[in-house]
């Protein structure tokens, strides 16, 4: 299985080959763009077409026993593909494209607020990232700052590391609980500003190619939650008056 979306985001159709189809149902293939559920990002959904035309709608897409494993869950009722059969890949890009804003956004928010981060969640109309801090943050501030790394049009790159490169540079993680996978090769960074000026992390998810397009984005709220986190809600478009 060969994850295309790790070499490019924008790929949002593909030609690939049915490999398998697990008991539950769950298509896997020689290769995809769909991105398997992971890191607080949601998998994507979509349609594969086959030769006659006809579709297969996609529901979801997760991964299996190991990250390398990619399941595509048909919704209900869809018709089961041959192994081997050739069927085009149709991820929904809008929604797609959302998430990559959304989840460039997080990255950003993870700039400004510079704590370790114990969870993050990004979705369609607004994310939550939860940071281990007890100051407290003006929001608008943090909206202003966010701002400021959007509209500078910071590009966003990739990058491939050693395990070895990782555990000379611990303070690449900001993650707290999450570590990047291991015994599984080398280690995707991604890094944004030339020359990673603004920041680099290890991160297996989509990314828009550079900051300009994550779009107008505020701080919808800032909670409490409990004496040492604080839940950041990111939000598309202008903060309310
Ligand atoms: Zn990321």
């Amino acid at each position: 299985m060969s994850a295309l979306f790790l070499h490019d985001a924008y790929l949002s159709t593909a030609e690939a080959l049915v490999t398998g189809i697990r008991e539950d149902g769950g298509i896997l293939m020689d290769q995809t763009c769909f991105y398997a559920t992971s890191g607080g990002q949601p998998g994507d959904t979509g349609f594969f077409e086959r030769e006659n035309g006809d579709k297969i709608v996609i529901a979801g897409t997760v991964t299996g026993n190991t990250k390398a494993e990619i399941i595509h869950i048909p919704a209900p009722g869809q018709a089961t593909p041959e192994i081997g059969e050739k069927l085009v890949l149709h991820i929904d890009w809008d929604r797609r494209y959302r998430l990559m804003r959304m989840h460039t956004a997080c990255h950003l928010l993870s700039v400004v607020c510079p704590y370790p981060i114990t969870g993050a969640s990004v979705n369609e109309e607004d994310s939550r990232v939860d940071f281990d801090m007890s100051e407290t943050i003006d929001k608008a501030e943090v909206t202003a700052k966010l701002m400021e790394l959007v509209n500078a049009n910071h590009p966003i790159s990739t990058e491939w590391i050693s395990e070895a490169d990782l555990d000379a540079n611990p303070g690449l993680v900001k993650s707290k609980n999450v570590r990047p996978p291991r015994g599984q090769g080398d280690i995707r960074l991604v890094c944004i500003g030339e020359g990673s000026s603004v920041d680099s992390q290890p991160c297996g998810g989509t990314h828009v190619g550079e900051t300009a397009e994550v779009g107008e984005i505020h701080i919808g709220k800032i909670e409490k939650k409990g004496k040492e986190n604080r839940r950041f809600r990111i939000r598309f478009g202008p903060a309310p008056e």
